[in-house]
């Protein structure tokens, strides 16, 4: 599902404007698609080949809904939606011209290598990639190789629902290898601020924090690192994060019952610092 598709003449046609049973191209495959709305669905173009493996086609109602937010939170007149990479042979699901951004949309599983060459695609393209996650597929206790890869780069989570109700938030997790063993609350983040003037590494950040400062080439205002840079208690609470940290990245170090009053009393404590900073 898509809103934009090619007429005869290869002239993008939204989906509002398109005429019901005629045929329309798909710009990334080239196959036939139709439009379809509904009283309770945003007009959006379908593959006639319902098996088509085209990565438009397997765009859920959710997808579109999260691109129509995106469309809302961000500045008129400098952003576009499906915009086509013909030196890629990709179309990006929102792109800030100004700011030199794609907002990927994603909710379906995904392979590594796939979100690794999307990346690399569009930084070629000369634009950063900002992921939104969908809860669908993300944000699950066991993550896949693409959402641990995926998580060192700008990457935010959405619960955005069919019905478009729903927030994009950070969120401060701690990984073991495929487990998300430890899950902050959401801390909503407004995407139409970026910030790009990253402080100066400072050692006695947390690991997921530092990791930021080091790999990611923007954020935004009211995610985790915006907050924590804000936050005048940030020392103090750095090092209640720091000691959790440590325990959940070495726990054979602790006796098995000891550990579990430990990291029930210690996931309270981070809890109610994230909390506070959610604020
Ligand atoms: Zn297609």
């Amino acid at each position: 599902m898509q809103f934009f598709a090619w007429d005869k003449a290869q002239h993008p046609v939204s989906a509002r404007h398109a005429l019901k049973q005629k045929n329309y191209l798909c710009p990334e495959c080239a196959l036939p698609v139709r439009v379809r709305s509904g009283p309770h669905r945003q007009p959006h173009f379908f593959h006639l080949e319902r098996r088509s493996i085209c990565r438009q086609n397997q765009k859920s109602q959710e997808h579109l809904q999260t691109q129509c937010y995106l469309m809302t939170l961000l500045p008129e007149g400098q952003c576009c939606m499906e915009r086509p990479f013909p030196s890629v042979q990709r179309i990006a699901d929102i792109t800030w011209e100004s700011e030199r951004i794609v907002f990927e949309v994603q909710c379906s599983p995904l392979s590594l290598q796939e979100a690794e060459q999307r990346c690399a695609d569009y930084r070629a393209a000369g634009f950063e990639i900002v992921w939104i996650l969908h809860e669908k597929t993300f944000n699950r206790k066991r993550m896949s190789a693409a959402e641990s890869w995926l998580r060192k780069n700008p990457c935010y989570f959405t619960n955005i629902s069919k019905e478009g109700k729903g927030r994009i938030y950070d969120q401060y997790d701690i990984d073991r290898g495929a487990i998300r063993s430890f899950k902050g609350p959401p801390l909503e983040v407004n995407l139409s601020l970026p910030k790009r003037k990253l402080p100066l590494a400072r050692s006695s950040l947390p690991k997921e924090l530092q990791h930021r400062i080091f790999h990611w080439p923007l954020f935004f205002q009211g995610d985790l690192l915006d907050r924590w840079l804000n936050e005048p208690n940030t020392k103090e609470s750095t090092l209640h994060l720091l000691q959790i940290e440590q325990r959940y990245q070495s726990p054979k170090k602790a006796k098995l019952s000891f550990l579990f009053s430990f990291r029930r009393k210690y996931s309270l404590l981070l809890k109610a610092l994230l909390k506070k900073l959610a604020a």
